[in-house]
């Protein structure tokens, strides 16, 4: 990764942070600032080292609050509870109370949520089998005693039916659970989260090691109607009906759950339609598989509102929160689970030491007071100054539409395509194109150039992601302004020597 970043001209250190802007050093050692539009991969809602935020921690380690005091009682996370819950009643007219599961990462609360869906899943097939048990002994008590007969094709042999009942739904019930994602889903890197991350270059090589997911075309969620019939399975159970056993089927519970983000943020910005959401919603209704909504970018309010689902209509069973709770500084996460389907029996399964500590805690509970003060006008912020960047994209995109794409997002979670140039005249910027480096090239020479901070999105390379927080100022879009002006001129005349230096120097 190093020799990446010394490649690109952008292995720079940063030493302050403050609001949208980085210091980094120069070559002689002094502080140069960088407008940082990358926002800390989308957790800097709040900026760099927010004032209320550092008071905070500074105020919580000052008094000498415990940090780790685990299994003790912990009001501040009931606190965090109460207020998501609030938010949640607001955003989505609902009064159903949500519990939460606390961790540390993105993808742990991911990997929270996954867990919970098999638990609860895993809890559900053995109600099923418990009942089958129970209907089966009164089968065979009734056969024995003469009170009923057997289906013909079991030839008479009460024992021998059983076993290839119990055999059957042995087989059926140990099979891996079958998780949906949507094409272009990022979820995160860990062992299970990664197999509902869609990119297969991150996914392959560790497939054997975590239950798959099927991935639905992201414009045509109508395919989890197909995907559903591939994965049916039943149960056998047997029935007394009019002295007769009979064997019928019962639907297993294949699917543990869909994930899907509202916004995708590394799949290159990408935002779910209202009526996607509402098709997405009711096929899972149908099939009985909860819909869990990762909220770790698009959420804490960078796209006008708490929760980005909230905006589609689309109310989850599960939620998954990171990055901008922790405001910049803290590493905390949240598993929002809808209280149906709460298995209170998780939490003597599941547990993570640095989870729920006293400073993430506290510093969750100032970024909740600082998103929510003054009637939400955080929010506000965001949908306004997410409006100005648009605008600002939407009229470099008409002047240059041979160099950029579209731009696509909300608020402040906004992507920027550029077109492909794998057939540029331009050499190097070809070559650049072809390997999928021409987003980081891009980046590069912004940072260089401009003082600008960005990157491509993960997946989806031909896109810079716009993740500023929501104090962004007018000079920082005028900034951002001349920079992509600058950029879209020289890629529009296939000047390389501006992004790669004179030819002879390579
Ligand atoms: N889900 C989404 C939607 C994300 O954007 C990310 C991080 N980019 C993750 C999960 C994983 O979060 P983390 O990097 O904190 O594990």
């Amino acid at each position: 990764m190093q020799d990446l970043l010394a490649l690109l001209g952008i292995d720079v250190e940063y030493v302050r942070g403050k609001g949208n802007t980085l210091h980094c050093l120069d070559e002689a050692g002094k502080e140069v600032p960088v407008i940082d539009y990358a926002g800390g991969y989308g957790a800097l809602v709040l900026g760099h080292n927010h004032p209320e935020v550092v008071a905070t921690a500074k105020s919580f380690l000052g008094a000498g609050s415990p940090v780790l005091a685990q299994a003790s009682r912990q009001p501040a996370a009931g606190r965090v509870l109460t207020r998501l819950n609030d938010i949640v009643h607001r955003e989505f007219g609902t009064t159903e109370p949500y519990y939460g599961v606390f961790s540390n990462s993105g993808a742990e609360s991911v990997e929270v949520a996954l867990k919970h869906a098999e638990f609860d899943r895993q809890l559900t097939v053995r109600a099923i089998l418990g009942e089958i048990t129970e209907h089966v002994a009164l089968a065979r008590e009734a056969v024995r005693s003469g009170a009923a007969t057997l289906p013909d094709d079991a030839d008479g042999d009460v024992d021998a039916l059983v076993g290839r009942v119990t055999a059957a739904n042995a087989a059926v019930a140990a099979r891996p659970p079958v998780f949906l994602a949507l094409e272009g889903s990022f979820h995160g890197k860990l062992v299970g989260s990664l197999q509902l991350t869609h990119n297969a270059a991150y996914r392959m090589p560790f497939a054997a090691m975590a239950a798959q997911a099927r991935f639905v075309p992201f414009e045509q969620p109508e395919a989890i109607a197909k995907i559903a019939e591939e994965e049916r399975a039943v149960l056998l159970d047997l029935r007394l009906e009019g002295g007769r056993v009979r064997v019928v089927e019962r639907d297993f519970p294949a699917f543990a759950a869909l994930f899907m983000e509202v916004i995708q943020g590394e799949g290159g910005i990408r935002a779910v339609t209202e009526e996607q959401a509402r098709t997405i919603r009711r096929m899972c209704t149908a099939i009985g598989c909860p819909v869990v909504v990762d909220e770790i970018q698009s959420g804490m309010g960078r796209t006008g509102a708490f929760f980005a689902s909230s905006l589609v209509g689309l109310q989850a069973d599960y939620y998954t929160l990171a990055k901008g709770l922790g405001g910049g500084i803290a590493k905390t996460a949240l598993t929002l689970i809808k209280g149906q389907r709460f298995r209170p029996e998780f939490d003597l399964v599941h547990s993570s030491t640095f989870a729920k500590d006293g400073l993430s805690l506290a510093v969750t509970l100032t970024v909740l007071d600082v998103l929510e003060a003054e009637g939400g006008q955080a929010y506000q912020q965001a949908a306004e100054r997410g409006e100005r960047l648009t605008q600002l994209f939407r009229s470099l995109v008409d002047a240059y539409p041979q160099v950029l794409k579209e731009v696509r997002g909300k608020g402040l979670m906004l992507g920027l395509e550029f077109r492909d140039l794998s057939n540029a005249a331009a050499p190097r910027l070809r070559e650049a194109a072809r390997a999928d480096m021409l987003g980081y090239v891009i980046s590069g020479y912004l940072l260089r150039a401009h003082r600008i901070r960005t990157f491509p999105t993960a997946s989806a390379v031909n896109t810079l992601r716009f993740e500023p927080s929501i104090y962004l100022t007018d000079d920082e879009i005028a900034a951002l302004e001349g920079a992509l002006r600058d950029v879209c001129a020289k890629l529009g005349d296939q000047d390389e020597e501006a992004f790669f230096g004179p030819a002879s120097a390579h």
